[in-house]
């Protein structure tokens, strides 16, 4: 009976989409990739790394999700390399219907004492560039009648700690410039949020226990236990499973009212 039908396609079926998925070489990026690859979506994967390594992961990816993954080598510290990768994405694989921004680096130190080449390079990456594949992949998607775009912030773009300006002023950035452009693309089925993660162990999570172990001058495991947990109040780190949760939400049909937000999933960081 007609009346039965389902409303909305299968959340979980991607297929016949592609996604471009910033800093997707390690971490959150790639577990992100993982899931939409595994429900039939091609990938253009980007971000730094040994060559062999990743020619391993985007050939494994393929075989495994029988999709078309491709891989740019798109550094983000340039605005040109960031738009031909969203370029690319359309010459490639012939659409673009999700974008994420996800690369990202960090740097832990006194603000007075902060190195000027990275907070250039931190806002660069964390915040320029995802101005730059974000107007790129805007007329695409206008073209198509629909898009997502998902910005992976951080409770750092909600909320600051310290020795992380650079780090929290480019996050709050992403916050701001996700609103914008969901205001502004809101009446063309393009939505636009952001997910704002916790501490998930990653890579960049390990380089910062190192850094936070060294300008406070104590062990990692000291760090983990006091800097860590101690602001986490779930005391685990998010999973990516659990982040990959809601961004299969956001850029599904059920998530097309859903715009302009900043999801914290922080484990209550956010809710003291
Ligand atoms: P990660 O270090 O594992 O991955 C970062 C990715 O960005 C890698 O693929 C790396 O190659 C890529 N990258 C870095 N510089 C680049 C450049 N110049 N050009 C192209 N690619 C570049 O880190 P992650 O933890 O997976 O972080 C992913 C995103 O999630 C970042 O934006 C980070 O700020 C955010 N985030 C992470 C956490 C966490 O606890 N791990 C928490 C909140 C937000």
């Amino acid at each position: 009976m007609d009346n039965q039908r389902p409303v909305f396609k299968d959340p979980n079926d991607l297929s016949g989409q592609v996604a471009v998925i910033s800093g997707s070489t390690s971490g959150i990026g790639l577990a992100l990739a993982r899931a939409v690859a595994a429900r039939g979506c091609d990938v253009v994967l980007n971000g730094l790394g040994d060559p062999s390594e990743i020619e391993r992961t985007r050939a494994e990816l393929e075989a495994s999700c029988g999709v078309r993954v491709r891989y740019h080598a798109a550094n983000m510290l340039k605005g040109d390399e960031v738009a031909d990768m969203v370029a690319y994405a359309k010459h490639q694989l012939g659409r673009l219907d999700i974008l994420v921004n996800n690369a990202g680096i960090q740097h832990v130190e006194a603000v007075e004492k902060f190195p000027s080449d990275q907070w250039e390079k931190i806002i660069a990456i964390n915040l320029s560039s995802t101005f730059y594949a974000t107007r790129a992949a805007i007329p695409i998607m206008k073209a198509q009648g629909r898009g997502r775009i998902v910005n992976i912030a951080s409770v750092h773009g909600l909320v600051a700690s310290p020795f992380k300006s650079a780090y929290v002023a480019a996050k709050h950035g992403v916050v701001g410039f996700t609103k914008t452009v969901a205001l502004e693309l809101a009446q063309d089925n393009i939505t636009c949020n952001a997910i704002c993660p916790g501490f998930v162990e990653t890579p960049l999570v390990a380089a910062q226990v190192a850094d936070l172990a060294r300008t406070r001058g104590t062990s990692k495991e000291k760090v983990l236990s006091e800097v860590i947990l101690e602001s986490q109040p779930t005391k685990r780190f998010v999973t990516t499973d659990e982040l990959t949760g809601a961004f299969l939400y956001l850029v599904s049909d059920l998530g097309a009212s859903t715009t302009g937000i900043s999801m914290p999933i922080d484990g209550g960081w956010t809710a003291r």
